[in-house]
């Protein structure tokens, strides 16, 4: 691993950055993630209570020069990325450099770590250095996070039962362990062995080793390869019935929730006598995935997420559906057949197959059939053709209308944020908070409350985009309606515009496709919630006559 460095303002700036330490399993999470970064072959990990009393992890990884061992332990200080660049083509699951920070600071850390040369003990107490010596180890780190939240009592009081602790370190330790089959992971608690997970051969290997019988008797495997992308899963068959919580998805080897890959396998499979269980596992080029929109890295967005919907769902009809014993074989869709999916084929062939099947009654005046191409201009608006002439579409209003009608008819789900976000409000913020929390949380926009005016931002609906520099303005905003501040709709309009696109943002193509889509899936497309135009319409008469053709 490269020497560590301080991450210069601007991309400090650019880094989703917020909460990361919610609870002991956030603490293993970020300890395996380093370790594996450091390319582990053999992570052990020992927690008392739940991981509240201590959580240990000890690697036999790359491990930190003794040079650089107190650096790894500030903020923004990472071995990972260097420039704004960098932020494009992410390979390692870390790149924030707060992770052990943030740890430091809410607990009592010892890090133990040697790079084969000259090792190095640090002590640490709420992120204050106590003692730094050299030390004698093999390559590799040991981090010791004794006393978690022991400086925050407020946090404490949100742990779960040691048992539930423990069961959530666990289930984060098989979930990397699914994915990183080269490497073997042990769980100590509480003085027992309760997991040992040995080197697997290769993927499918490893999924067998880790999911129970008899789910796992019944899964098939379905595998998908075209151009640079690999898609790669074990899914049960359709006829499986049975009651589990097997559904995990990784993305380039990143464990990942991703709301719209779920309801791609969920209609894939029509009415399952049970829900699936799936182990899937997408590999992208990394400029393809943006991993930086979240602070837990949980969340990612997919450049081509139409394409790759596509290429999932065109694989498991082929492999799982239709392969499978005693599956129907019907599929009662008009989606080109299973049996015609060429294995050639090219992802823009892929992309236009997928992209313009809205049902024909979300349909408004501009037919989605009509739209051929998109141009993004100046990052603000996008042009595309349509049969009849052109249209403008103004990307910022378009979402605001998107997501205003989304959480007023209830249609939004709210994505939960695990690593929510926390805000301490001025006491007019906190009033306005006080007054509003009832409507925002039907907006889909919860909060949990702590002492001394600090809200933590737990869900906001989904598709919206939001951080804290958002969030500080949307108090304020409330706060502008004056006696309006009770409604909903005025609420929802505030609550879109500052959780939408905004202008200067660029766009993928299937982005904009997907962004027109739902725009015109919407009652009233045409203009944002505050009455401004979302589109504008050229018909090709009308250009004509600009042009002095008529
Ligand atoms: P990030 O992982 O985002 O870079 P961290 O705060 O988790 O930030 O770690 C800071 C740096 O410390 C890493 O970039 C890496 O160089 C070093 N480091 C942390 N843990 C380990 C480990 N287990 N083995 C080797 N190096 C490590
Ligand atoms: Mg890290």
């Amino acid at each position: 691993m490269g020497s560590i460095r301080s991450l210069s303002p601007d991309v400090r700036d650019k880094i989703a950055a917020g909460e990361v330490v919610i609870r002991p399993v956030s603490v293993v999470k970020e300890l395996i993630e380093n370790a594996l970064d450091a390319g582990a072959c053999r992570i052990d990990i020992s927690i008392s209570e739940g991981g509240k009393v201590k959580c240990l992890v000890n690697d036999d990884g790359t491990g930190i020069a003794h040079d650089d061992a107190t650096r790894a332990i500030e903020r923004f200080t990472t071995s990972k990325i260097q420039t704004l660049d960098d932020i494009e083509h992410i390979a390692t699951y870390g790149f924030r450099g707060e992770a052990l920070a943030s740890i430091a600071q809410v607990s009592r850390m010892e890090v133990e770590t040697s790079d084969g040369t000259k090792g190095t003990r640090i002590v640490l107490e709420g992120g204050e250095i106590k003692e730094t010596v050299e030390s004698f180890r093999s390559k590799g780190t040991r981090v010791i996070v004794a006393d978690l939240f022991y400086n925050l009592p407020a946090r404490l009081k949100f742990l779960k039962s040691s048992q539930r602790e423990k069961q959530l370190i666990i289930e984060c330790v098989r979930e990397y362990a699914l994915i990183c089959n080269t490497v073997q992971f042990t769980v100590t608690a509480d003085g027992r062995e309760v997991l040992n997970i040995p080197v697997a051969r290769n993927f499918e290997e490893r999924v067998r080793m880790i999911v129970p019988r008899p789910v796992n008797d019944m899964m098939v495997d379905s595998t998908v390869h075209i151009g640079d992308m690999r898609i790669k899963g074990l899914f049960t068959r359709p006829d499986f019935q049975g009651r589990h919580t097997i559904r995990y998805l990784f993305i380039n080897k990143r464990p990942v929730k991703y709301p719209r890959l779920y309801r791609t396998i969920m209609q894939v499979y029509q009415d399952p006598k049970s829900s699936p269980a799936f182990v899937l596992h997408i590999e992208v080029p990394a400029d393809t995935v943006d991993v930086n929109i979240h602070p837990t890295k949980r969340e990612v967005k997919l450049r081509d997420e139409r394409y790759v919907t596509d290429v999932l769902s065109q694989g498991l009809k082929q492999h799982v559906i239709i392969r499978a014993p005693g599956s129907p074989v019907m599929i009662q869709d008009h989606e080109p057949g299973p049996a015609s999916l060429p294995v050639s084929v090219t992802g823009a062939q892929f992309v236009q197959d997928g992209v313009f099947n809205l049902p024909e009654q979300q349909s408004s005046d501009v037919s989605f059939h009509e739209v051929h191409e998109f141009w993004q201009v100046h990052n603000m608006f996008i042009f595309a053709q349509t049969r009849s002439g052109l249209i403008i579409v103004d990307q910022h209003a378009a979402h605001e209308r998107i997501i205003f009608e989304a959480v007023m008819h209830g249609r939004s789900e709210s994505q939960h944020l695990l690593f929510p976000i926390t805000l301490d409000l001025n006491p007019e913020e906190y009033r306005t908070y006080r007054k509003t929390k009832v409507i925002l949380r039907d907006l889909g926009v919860d909060f949990k409350e702590f002492s001394s005016r600090t809200v933590v931002i737990d869900s906001v609906p989904t598709d919206s985009r939001i951080n804290r520099d958002d969030l500080a303005g949307l108090f304020k905003d409330i706060d502008g309606l004056g006696n309006m501040i009770k409604e909903k709709a005025e609420i929802a309009k505030v609550v879109a515009c500052h959780t939408a696109i905004k202008a200067g943002q660029r766009l993928s193509e299937i982005e904009m496709q997907s962004l027109i889509d739902k725009l015109f899936a919407c009652e009233h497309p045409y203009t944002c919630p505050h009455g401004r135009p979302a589109v504008i319409r050229f018909s090709m008469d009308e250009l004509a006559a600009r042009f002095g053709r008529t």
